[in-house]
């Protein structure tokens, strides 16, 4: 169960409404039962189930995160796409979303949307007892997501198809020490080849990811699944 900081007093956490409802009517547990608190900041506990609140019990050491940071800067597919790219990548270790407006985007999401999109990290994050709920960056323009990233120092690719000279990503995570990553994918039409440009004069690698074309919600759930098997040990 994710919980807000502020509901933390010493060893004890009030629940709310919708917290029990979830704990008691979706898990169907009972007075005295065990179950993991996470408050989305990296502190995860064992807990017992009380009449409206949770007792907290040992602090969980062990670590679910990867120990490589993946940010993923997806362009928006289309529909609900995004939803579950959110939920898959999430469960599959992914740090941070930038999604992006590209030139080929056809969706433009409202403010509620992106309440959605967080609403189904934490459901995922809880689901796969993540310590961290992955940040949600609200939508931004593709010029303006590659200007914010360029000061940051990380390794950043942008997935490219049909492109026989670019190496696979899988190559570029063999580096030693490699502990975070920006990798971007583009929407069902790809990206521009002014967009390409831009990325790469932005600091961005262009690479492949193999020689079958993935569709726009496939591609960033393989990333994530590349980095989480690399990233596991
Ligand atoms: N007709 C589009 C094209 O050729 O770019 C297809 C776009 S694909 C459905 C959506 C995005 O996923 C692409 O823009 C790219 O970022 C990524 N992608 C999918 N398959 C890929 C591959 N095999 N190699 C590199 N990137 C890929």
């Amino acid at each position: 169960l994710v919980i807000e900081p502020t509901q933390k007093q010493q060893e004890w956490v009030n629940l709310t409404e919708q917290q029990l409802h979830y704990l008691r009517r979706v898990l169907r547990l009972k007075n005295g039962a065990h179950f993991i608190v996470m408050d989305g900041q990296g502190n995860v506990w064992n807990a017992i189930l009380h009449e409206n609140s949770a007792q907290l019990l040992d602090i969980i050491t062990t670590s679910t995160e990867l120990s490589i940071k993946l940010t993923l800067m997806v362009a928006l597919p289309k529909g609900n796409g995004f939803e579950d790219i959110v939920r898959s990548c999430t469960e599959l270790g992914v740090n941070t979303f930038i999604p992006v407006i590209s030139e080929r985007t056809l969706l433009n999401p409202s403010p509620q949307k992106v309440e959605r999109w967080r609403k189904i990290a934490i459901e995922a994050a809880e689901q796969s007892e993540r310590e961290i709920i992955p940040q949600i960056f609200e939508p931004i323009n593709f010029p303006t997501a590659l200007t914010k990233i360029k000061e940051i120092e990380t390794n950043k690719y942008i997935c490219v198809t049909r492109r026989e000279e670019v190496n696979h990503l899988f190559i570029h995570l063999q580096k030693p020490l490699l502990n975070s990553l920006v990798v971007a994918t583009g929407p069902e039409g790809g990206w521009t080849n002014l967009e390409v440009q831009t990325a790469i004069k932005a600091g961005f690698e262009p690479v492949s990811l193999g020689r079958r074309i993935l569709r726009a919600v496939t591609a960033p759930v393989y990333i994530a699944s590349l980095v989480s098997a690399v990233g596991e040990t």
